[in-house]
């Protein structure tokens, strides 16, 4: 089912969704699994799985010599969809990358996505790749999330390899975009990348999801001037729990946002792990409350291979 039909049908009541990481190459998916299983109890309607942009690596080829590749490290985006659509009988929503894939291989994943029955579908850009500091379009591949949003509508439409006469109205997809309430690391104001992804969501994107945020004021007001620009559809607030004092320079620097200098202060002054778990608990719960008064859709929350946590705050909530 689409991810709006589920929102429709909730009746105003907000949902619990999740987003899960493929395990490294050669790791079964029984870790996935237990990770998962905890939080079924909350009913998720759909599972997200990311996809990761390849990476350098560097391989032995003997005499001391060193052979640099081209690698990903999480394939396997859509089998895993496949798997957790069987075992847990719900929705899954694969990324889908602009980095990294040809046009033609987009279309080749739409159509498996097709027939593995799948409705739903995130549209992303990607970022650049590990070793280039700024994002590169891959060679016969898209260059912007608006590109690939286009692509996944006109699926059957002829516009890129199937067959116009083959069209089949059927096969329309409920696409999800990226919004960022801290604004997009790249964007030079929040006007423009707002400007952007009004431009998305006339492209046919569906709903948005926002990169994760530690201050609730900044999602307040990102929906704001977004329902002010004319950006209708649900914008769905994505909830990371604080795990580990890592998290304080690794979420920054990954997902290149801010943290609440409240939040730093607590977490720094914890006396070990189990401590920092406990605030960032307590922190997701606290700004989880705000948002349900708020009325959110959903919360979707990032796992990042951890869902112990997210317990916890959902035991709270739901
Ligand atoms: P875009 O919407 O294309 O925007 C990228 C930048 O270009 C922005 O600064 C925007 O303002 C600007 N822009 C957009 N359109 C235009 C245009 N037409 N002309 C000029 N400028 C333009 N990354 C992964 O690798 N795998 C994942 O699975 C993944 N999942 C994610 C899930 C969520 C919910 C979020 C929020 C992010 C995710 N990302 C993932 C990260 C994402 O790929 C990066 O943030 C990336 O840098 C931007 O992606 P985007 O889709 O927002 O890009």
């Amino acid at each position: 089912m689409k991810i709006t039909e589920h929102i429709k049908n909730a009746n105003g009541k907000t949902l619990f969704s999740l987003e899960v990481i493929p395990p490294q190459k050669g790791v079964g998916i029984e870790d996935l699994y237990k990770n998962i299983d905890p939080l079924m109890e909350f009913k998720p309607p759909f599972i997200d799985v990311t996809t990761s942009r390849e990476e350098y690596v560097y391989i032995e080829k003997g005499n001391g010599l060193m052979e640099r590749k081209i690698t990903r490290m999480r394939p396997g985006t859509l089998g895993i969809c496949a798997s957790i659509q069987h075992k847990y009988n719900v929705d899954t929503v694969p990324h889908v990358l602009c980095g990294g894939f040809t046009k033609e291989e987009t279309e080749y994943l739409l159509v498996d996505c097709l027939y593995l029955g799948i409705d739903n579908v995130m549209a992303l850009r990607g970022d650049a790749m590990k070793g280039q500091n700024q994002f590169v379009p891959t060679e016969g591949g898209h260059r912007y999330a608006i590109d690939l949003v286009e692509h996944i509508n006109d699926i059957g439409h002829g516009k890129y390899l199937t067959d116009e006469d083959r069209c089949d109205e059927n096969n329309k997809f409920c696409i999800g975009v990226a919004g960022y309430p801290e604004k997009h690391i790249e964007a030079p104001s929040m006007k423009y990348d707002l400007e952007r992804l009004k431009q998305k969501v006339e492209a046919g994107a569906d709903y948005v999801v926002t990169q994760m945020f530690f201050d609730n004021k900044k999602y307040f007001d990102f929906v704001k001037e977004a329902r002010a620009m004319g950006i209708d559809v649900p914008i769905i607030p994505g909830i990371k729990p604080i795990a580990t004092k890592g998290h304080l320079s690794m979420l920054p620097k990954t997902f290149k946002i801010d943290l609440p200098e409240d939040l730093i202060s607590e977490i720094t002054k914890a006396k070990d792990n189990t401590a920092v778990k406990q605030i960032g608990v307590e922190w997701a719960i606290s700004q989880c409350r705000e948002l349900l008064d708020f009325g959110v859709p959903v919360l979707h929350f990032y796992s990042m291979g951890k869902s112990n946590n997210i317990k916890k705050v959902a035991q709270e909530l739901f």
